[in-house]
């Protein structure tokens, strides 16, 4: 199963990854996960990219396609990936969703579905401020989660039209208790893939 998981920010994308990953035994990888990893591993030496990728995240922006890309080919060569995957927060952009597909054709494989978590962005905007209050996210103030929405409507929103004109795209109400989203999409994959 080949996976991916989009959405705007605070949808709940992180949660309902690690749970779609545990029930149908595939890993998550989310690219926010491994940047957040860069930053913070090299905070001690201050590498360049462990600075660039920190500002970037501060600032709300996306980290380069370039660098992005490398990442995501570099994990995808990983083991644990052969029998499937999850990506979460990749693609987000044209050029991402590109090299994606390359990735995956030079393997001899293709995405089998793309699940779009749809919330409200004015609910997303209360939940990730308090999200910011309990975990106190370094890019989770209000300017950045502000500037976060208006990246992904600019960027990535239209993404999702690529993924619905292929036929794989399953949209699913992400508004809810955890379980109750989690629920709704394992029924609308095993729907959508015939399980
Ligand atoms: P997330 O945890 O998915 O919200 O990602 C946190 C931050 O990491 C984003 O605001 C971006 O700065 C960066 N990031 C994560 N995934 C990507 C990506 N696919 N392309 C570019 N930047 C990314």
């Amino acid at each position: 199963m080949r996976l991916l998981i989009m959405g705007p920010p605070g949808a709940g994308k992180g949660t309902q990854a690690k749970g779609i990953a545990d029930h149908y035994g595939i890993p998550a990888i989310s690219t926010g996960d491994i940047f957040r990893g860069i930053a913070k591993a090299d905070e001690a030496t201050a590498s360049e990219l462990a600075l660039q990728v920190k500002n970037i995240m501060l600032s709300g922006g996306y980290v380069s396609d370039e660098i992005t890309n490398q990442i995501v080919a570099e994990r995808l060569g990983e083991a644990d990936t052969a029998q499937g995957f999850l990506l979460d927060g990749y693609p987000r952009t044209a050029g991402q969703v590109d090299a994606l597909d390359q990735m995956l054709a030079e393997g001899g494989t293709r995405l089998d579905a793309v699940v779009s978590l749809e919330a409200d962005q004015d609910e997303l905007v209360s939940r990730l401020l308090k999200r910011a209050e309990i975990e106190g996210r370094a890019d989770d103030n209000e300017e950045t989660i502000r500037k976060r929405q208006e990246v992904y409507v600019e960027q990535t929103a239209d993404l999702l039209k690529v993924y619905a004109d292929r036929g794989i795209l399953v949209g699913v109400d992400g508004l809810g208790e955890i379980d109750e989203v989690g629920e709704r999409i394992f029924a609308a994959l095993d729907a959508k893939l015939g399980r």
